[in-house]
């Protein structure tokens, strides 16, 4: 297996991919975020963002390649032989060739049929270079059915819809835009870089060249102060884009990242679950005349129900929205203790008298109150991320 380009050093793999790219073959083609800026965000921070060279990327893919031979040779044999084999190769072979290994069997045990290019922001490289890349991967992997990847607006925005399209022919299907707000106060306060017209013009580019496009908001992020503005004008743009997922991401405040230091500032004040559902219940009922898909799918989400295809899912939305907050105080204190203890899944739980027992215990043995529950929610919210 062993092959040696130039200055290649080995496969490499990227901090994160989201969490419906959990099955996906994870190809790097950049190294951490070109922008780096945003002021509620810690991922990356401290280190220098660069670009692979193409032909690493592509040995990446070779060596992954090789790797699948070698499972599909291996499959022939009965399990305990199978077994064998495996650990005499994995005995046999260098350490990154051990990396590579260890990602072509977690993606051959998931079916390998998605891959997502790596990390915040593979869209700014040049777009031929894109096209190699994609062309090797359907080349090599032509089972693969979804080939994805995260990307800023201004990235896209750069791109001219010539090109945009060119990678969408060589099997770019999909792409995550982080857009966490569209108004462009609150763009500014966190940093992101972008503003309200570069979202919405990115968005559509997107979509006009046949790629899916998932957004994802914060609902949360403006504080109390914008969380009305950021409720409406991120629903307008939503509106005017109509991606094919709306992805929901609560925002939750690190103590670790500028944006602790606005708030300590007084510029905003964090938001608690009810008022983010309060304004995640604004953002939902002002979505008009688009059809996308709206997905909970983050453990900092506190309602996961709030899930479905618009138009048809909008008034159920609402209404477990509007069951949350309906509640008594006490109530939506269990639900919040639970929910964010893993006791609790959905609003559902609250009538099973096990969990609510489990909860109840909690709340008492912590002493948690209806005043300080924002604190003990934040505290373990934190854990989350
Ligand atoms: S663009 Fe994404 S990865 Fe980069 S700083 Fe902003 S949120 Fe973080």
């Amino acid at each position: 297996m062993n092959k040696c380009i130039n200055d290649y050093e080995g496969i490499e793999i990227g901090p994160i991919r989201p969490p419906s790219e959990a099955e996906s073959l994870l190809i790097r083609v950049t190294r951490n975020c070109p922008w780096n800026k945003c002021k509620f965000c810690g991922l990356y921070k401290g280190k220098k963002f660069s670009i692979r060279k193409k032909e690493h990327v592509i040995e990446d893919i070779d060596l992954i390649k090789k790797c699948i031979e070698i499972l599909w040779y291996v499959q022939e044999f009965e399990s305990r032989e199978r077994q064998a084999k495996l650990q005499d190769i994995l005995g046999s072979i260098s350490d990154n060739e051990r990396d590579a290994f260890y990602c072509a069997i977690r993606w051959f045990n998931s079916g390998m049929k998605s891959v997502f290019l790596q990390d915040a922001n593979s869209m700014i490289i040049k777009p031929d270079d894109m096209l190699d890349i994609l062309k090797h991967i359907r080349i090599n992997f032509p089972q693969v059915e979804r080939i994805t990847s995260y990307a800023r607006s201004d990235a896209i925005a750069r791109i001219s819809d010539e090109d945009l399209k060119r990678i969408a022919d060589a099997g770019l299907n999909r792409i995550h835009i982080g857009m966490e707000s569209a108004s462009d106060k609150v763009l500014q306060l966190i940093g992101k870089g972008v503003d309200k017209q570069t979202h919405i013009m990115a968005g559509k580019k997107v979509k006009k060249a046949g790629i899916e496009l998932s957004e994802y908001v914060m609902p949360g992020v403006g504080g109390n102060e914008y969380s009305k503005e950021n409720a409406l004008e991120t629903a307008d743009a939503l509106n005017q884009i109509n991606p094919d997922f709306v992805r929901i991401r609560t925002f939750i405040l690190l103590d670790t990242v500028p944006l602790a230091d606005d708030y300590q500032t007084g510029i905003c004040t964090r938001a608690n679950d009810t008022a983010v559902i309060e304004e995640l219940k604004l953002m939902i009922a002002s979505l008009k005349g688009i059809t996308s898909t709206i997905v909970s799918d983050h453990i900092l989400n506190l309602i996961p129900e709030v899930e479905g295809i618009l138009p048809r899912d909008q008034e159920k939305m609402l209404s477990v929205l509007n069951w949350y907050l309906d509640l008594d105080e006490a109530e939506k204190m269990i639900f919040r203790i639970g929910r964010r203890t893993g006791i609790m899944n959905c609003m559902i739980d609250l009538a099973d008298s096990n969990s609510r027992e489990k909860v109840e215990s909690i709340i008492g043995q912590n002493k948690i109150s209806i005043n300080d529950v924002d604190e003990v929610i934040y505290e373990i919210m934190k854990g989350f991320v």
